[in-house]
């Protein structure tokens, strides 16, 4: 049997910050916020990396992928698709890595089982190592604000003062000049 080796599991997870924060980006309004991950990050690698690495089983990563909300614009998109340029750009090389990796393997492998033939017409070259992990995620000076919603804290630009949505329920909080309030709204799908 062959062993295909992809990318381990910790080779795709996105840093975080000291307080244990990764970064996102709104891909409508371009504003950058922080929120933890939590285990809907992993599925929304997971479709990303098979957007790049065409699998026939990608539809499997679609079940369950969250839909989040921009804090600042109230944009709504699947979670994976606020993935930061440089995460995007990552994901691609482990992607990309990978794929050499799977093709690697299985040309070995027929190599190797074909070891009786006299005259091999290929010879497999080891691809390059997989690429390491992304540069530790900067503390720059976010603001925390919890999110008494879905009880999460969601870190956004210190400047910014208007209404926020909570990325995970979409409830609007009133902006950080007077008490934080929650407007309760139903979500409109
Ligand atoms: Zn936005
Ligand atoms: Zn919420």
């Amino acid at each position: 049997m062959s062993a295909v080796r992809g990318p381990r599991a910790d080779g795709v997870e996105l840093p975080r910050d000291t307080a244990g924060f990764t970064r996102r980006e709104c891909p409508s309004c371009m504003r950058a916020f922080k929120t933890r991950p939590g285990p809907h990050d992993a599925r929304a690698l997971l479709h990303k990396l098979q957007a790049f690495f065409t699998l026939e089983n990608a539809h499997e990563g679609e079940e369950g992928l969250p839909v989040w909300r921009c804090p600042y614009c109230g944009h709504r998109a699947e979670a994976d698709g606020f993935l930061t340029p440089a995460q995007q750009t990552h994901l691609e090389s482990v992607a990309r890595a990978w794929a050499n990796h799977v093709r690697y393997e299985q040309l070995a492998h027929v190599s190797r089982t074909l070891s009786l033939n006299p005259r091999p017409t290929f010879v497999a070259v080891e691809p390059e190592s997989m690429p390491g992990p992304m540069d530790p995620e900067p503390d720059e000076l976010l603001r925390v604000i919890p999110m008494l919603c879905c009880g999460e804290d969601v870190k956004l630009l210190w400047e910014w003062d208007q209404l926020i949505f909570c990325p995970r329920c979409g409830a609007r909080h009133g902006g950080l000049s007077g008490r934080q309030q929650i407007q309760l709204e139903v979500i409109q799908e």
